[in-house]
């Protein structure tokens, strides 16, 4: 039971060996890894069609800022210091749906950075409250001023030709996937391997791609049997169609494109889940086993338990819990919600949940 123990300290002496020779922050990026990553992983006990089986979700909101992103933020920070591509005192732009602009805000200010996040005006409010508490400006854009993709067009208007800003990009940055590539994926392998697992199948819901592509790039390297399947809403099926084409309350995933980081070609089947039954069971997972969760984790629950469906009942599908449900406060999750005829999570019954250990744990 030791050994992922030390092997976690491997993955996180590697990223830390690859850091800045020339402005030395290893010390503050370390300091930061020790709160970012190794979350623990529940099994979740669950009945359906009157059988007992488990799903297994990697519980992302344990994270410094209390999202998935923090990983990939401060991945991206420590390869762009490493490469020189950052300065102390750059200001960070990002354009962010949400929870990516709470993690450059928060890290970036760790590091001394000021922040500046561009966001669409439609998302939730506590949202936007969270990042400027944390000291970050927030440009809000709307519908008719190009909702996301004009969000990125003014990120990169802001950053023409001015050395002191540095753009993470994170819908084209290569080290967001690496950023799950390197921890995410190799801390769920090792929890499932210290009780004696490997997972049959991934599921992750797409906003950038960041995480469904890390998890791509390891698993497929350590078993191509491995189905590694994205997420969308059946409302907005960005990833099926190419474009926007309605509206949904999954915040999170499913933007407005497919992000260039997304190779849906090296990908299983695209899944999709309603986003009212996504909230049903993001509901059901706080009302009766108290794991308070967003809305995409309850899409993400629905999709693996689909998956689980068509693998058989031994299958280990492995998916994440992105965030907690502290963000949607304001938002329909709170809200009573319509049972529809095609809905899952009205049938399934949430039993119980077992942790399984950290990595860093012994
Ligand atoms: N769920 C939530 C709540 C998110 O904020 C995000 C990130 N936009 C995702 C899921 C999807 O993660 P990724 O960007 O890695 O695809």
């Amino acid at each position: 039971m030791l050994e992922p123990f030390f092997n976690l300290m491997e993955i996180k002496n590697s990223l830390l060996d690859m850091t800045a020779t020339q402005f030395d922050m290893s010390g503050k990026l370390e300091k930061l890894w020790a709160m970012v990553g190794s979350t623990p992983m529940l099994e979740i006990l669950y009945e359906y069609k009157e059988r007992t089986r488990r799903i297994y979700a990697k519980c992302e909101q344990y994270n410094l800022t209390g999202s998935i992103k923090d990983r990939m933020a401060l991945y991206i920070l420590q390869r762009a210091y490493a490469e020189n591509k950052i300065k102390p005192g750059d200001r960070i732009i990002e354009v962010s749906s949400g929870n990516t602009g709470i993690s450059f805000a928060a890290i970036g200010r760790a590091l001394g950075h000021p922040v500046t996040i561009i966001m669409p005006d439609w998302l939730s409010r506590e949202r936007m409250d969270i990042i400027k508490s944390l000291g970050a400006v927030v440009i809000l854009v709307s519908k008719e001023q190009g909702g996301f993709l004009g969000s990125i067009r003014l990120s990169e208007k802001m950053a023409a030709g001015d050395r002191d800003i540095f753009l993470p990009r994170q819908f084209e940055n290569l080290s967001n996937a690496e950023a799950h590539e390197k921890t995410t994926a190799p801390e769920i392998w090792q929890q499932l391997a210290g009780i004696g697992l490997s997972p049959t199948a991934i599921v992750a819901g797409v906003g950038t791609g960041g995480t469904v592509m890390g998890m791509h790039n390891y698993f497929k390297k350590k078993n191509p049997q491995i189905k590694i399947h994205p997420l969308e809403p059946e409302e907005s099926l960005t990833l099926s169609t190419g474009h926007r084409i309605g509206s949904h309350r999954i915040q999170g995933i499913s933007d407005e494109f497919i992000p260039p980081i997304v190779k849906l070609d090296q990908l299983n089947e695209i899944i999709q889940v309603s986003d009212g039954d996504s909230i049903l069971m993001a509901q059901k997972l706080a009302r009766n086993l108290g794991l308070a969760v967003g809305i995409s984790s309850g899409a993400n629950i629905l999709g693996a338990i689909r998956v689980q469906e068509t693998l058989g009942d031994d299958a280990v599908v492995v998916t994440v819990f992105s965030d907690s449900n502290k963000k949607y406060l304001s938002t329909d999750l709170m809200k009573t919600q319509p049972v529809k005829e095609n809905y899952l999570s009205p049938q399934i019954g949430l039993l119980d949940y077992l942790p399984v250990k950290r990595a860093c744990q012994e």
